[in-house]
């Protein structure tokens, strides 16, 4: 499962103010704290996804962070350029 970007953004703030836990640590609070939506989770620089059409594609693994797409948890360049290997 890709990480979720706004959490780790917010765990990264949350380690500047409390150095008592580790940035990853933060982290693993926030993303049971947060119920983040695709686009969120998927970051400020998400693409769009062709096949859900929202702004979901997680900017690192570009995979479709929509639960309810047939893109989830596939990497996108791949599924679009058919079969395109390495
Ligand atoms: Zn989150
Ligand atoms: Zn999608």
């Amino acid at each position: 499962m890709p990480s979720c970007e706004r959490c780790w953004g917010l765990a990264y703030g949350r380690a500047m103010c409390d150095g008592s836990k580790m940035q990853s640590e933060h982290y693993q609070d926030l993303i049971k704290e947060n119920d983040c939506t695709p686009e969120q989770q998927a970051g400020e620089y998400a693409e769009t996804c062709k096949s859900c059409g929202k702004k979901c594609v997680h900017e690192i693994v570009h995979e479709c962070m929509n639960k309810d797409c047939e893109a989830f948890g596939r990497d996108i360049r791949v599924t679009e350029s058919g079969q395109r290997k390495g």
